[in-house]
């Protein structure tokens, strides 16, 4: 078995010298590359910044991730540090993506950033900001989380206070004494909200469009994306009951507060595609204490301040729009018809969208990228085999007799059809 596995990687090294180019070095590039390079399938990762794991490094200071480090591992065997919390912080996100690209021995080439992806007659040529590369397998990697996307509020310009996007926020240092409203009720914008607040800013408020399914990160002693997880294989006629007996012994009702339960169950939302808000008991705690207050959704910005949805006007110093990102893949590979008409990838998780393109990393959580990278290795391992299998049997009649056992084809369960990124963070 061991011989054959090493047979088939010395077989496909030769065969396939030319090197798979993963464009993105994030948790997702990372987890590609290593999964290539353990099947033998040689990788060379281009990167645009100068450090593996960037949108990582750029994230704020108090970050703590809202999945527990078991579910946020790129592969099972390799582990966060012995002193990470179970929800590590953003450092030992870091720390975690440097020692795993060291581990794997990982090319990346930094500086290097793609511009635009076009077909040539041998596979897939990048355009970049240093020479063309040429490549015929490729994997598309460059983060769900790529554009920072802000609405287009037509007064936006002559706004008097100062405006920022969630991706620019550090920490809470410059906003100290300033009145700050943050748009969005998502993750960041709650976590945020509570770091200004407990950060010494005179007055913080959020504003909330949509009601959020909220969550804690632990719930009833279990990690809750976990318990999410396996709730989500349910039909939703048993898991929207749960998760909402689940949300009232964790959450409680914070109605008086300005945040009400949504009709929708969290599992059915979940299905179309939104995931619940999982945040720390700290969030709930700042909420009721009052220590941040919940306002209706904006819908005007201009010279005049902020105005709301139920006619207030607000006049903030500073307006932080935790308001989402795009996935920026327009530039590079829209011409191609392969993105839907949220901007995502037709197929992110095992086939190729086209011959030899692939793409990675549209899903939310680092455990989920990691188990479809595996996916997406394979898929592209077994490929290979399969081109170097029907060039050989054109050059030869018939395999020769110490050739050993054609190898088992990998199969993907699942890999054969999009999947929708309905996977919890
Ligand atoms: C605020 C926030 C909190 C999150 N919390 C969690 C959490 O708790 N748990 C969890 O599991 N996940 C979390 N995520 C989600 C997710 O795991 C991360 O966003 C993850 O980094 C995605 O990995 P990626 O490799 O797909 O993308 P990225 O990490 O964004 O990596 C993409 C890489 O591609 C590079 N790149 C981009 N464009 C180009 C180009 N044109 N040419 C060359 N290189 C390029 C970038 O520089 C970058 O290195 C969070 C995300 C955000 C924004």
């Amino acid at each position: 078995m061991l011989a054959r596995a090493a047979w088939e990687r010395k077989k496909r090294q030769t065969k396939t010298g030319e090197p798979v180019l993963i464009v993105g070095a994030g948790p997702a590039g990372l987890a590609a590359a290593a999964e290539l390079r353990r099947l033998g399938v040689p990788a060379q990762i281009i990167e645009r910044s100068s450090a593996v794991a960037p949108s990582w490094r750029a994230r704020y200071d108090g970050l703590r991730l809202n999945t527990c480090r078991w579910n946020s591992k790129l592969r099972r065997e390799d582990r966060f540090e012995a002193d990470a919390p179970f929800f590590p912080l953003r450092d030992h996100a870091v720390r975690y993506l440097e020692s795993f690209a060291a581990q794997h021995d990982l090319k990346v080439r930094f500086g290097v950033q793609v511009d635009r992806i076009d077909p040539c007659p041998d596979g897939w040529l990048l355009s970049t900001n240093a020479e063309p590369l040429p490549a015929r397998q490729v994997i598309v990697a460059i983060g769900h989380q790529h554009t920072p996307w802000m609405p287009a509020w037509a007064g936006r310009d002559q706004f008097p206070g100062h405006i920022l996007h969630s991706f620019e926020y550090r920490n809470p240092e410059e906003f100290r004494d300033r009145d700050v409203l943050v748009v969005g009720g998502g993750c960041s914008g709650l976590d945020i909200a509570r770091d200004l607040a407990q950060g010494g800013a005179r007055r913080v408020r959020l504003a909330v469009r949509t009601q959020p399914n909220l969550l804690r990160k632990m719930s009833c002693g279990l990690p809750t994306d976990l318990l999410a997880a396996a709730l989500f294989r349910l039909p939703t006629r048993i898991a929207d009951p749960a998760g909402r007996l689940v949300q009232r012994l964790t959450v409680g009702d914070l109605g008086e507060w300005g945040l009400t339960v949504p009709d929708v169950g969290i599992f059915t939302r979940l299905h179309e595609g939104t995931a619940p808000m999982i945040v720390g008991g700290d969030v709930i705690a700042a909420i009721r204490a009052g220590d941040f207050e919940i306002v209706p959704g904006v819908c005007a910005v201009d010279a005049g301040g902020v105005r709301l949805t139920d006619g207030t006007t607000l006049r903030p110093d500073t307006l932080i729009a935790a308001t989402g990102y795009t996935t920026g893949l327009e530039p590079l590979v829209g011409h191609l018809g392969v993105l839907d008409e949220a901007g995502l990838p037709l197929q992110y998780r095992g086939i190729p969208v086209r011959p030899g393109l692939r793409f990675l990393g549209y899903a939310p959580c680092m455990g989920v990228i990691g188990r479809d990278a595996r996916r997406v290795a394979r898929h592209l391992c077994d490929e290979l085999t399969a081109a170097d299998r029907s060039r050989t049997s054109l050059k030869r009649p018939g395999p020769p007799e110490h050739e050993p056992p054609r190898p088992v084809r990998l199969t993907h369960k699942g890999s054969d059809g999009p999947r929708p990124a309905k996977v919890l963070v």
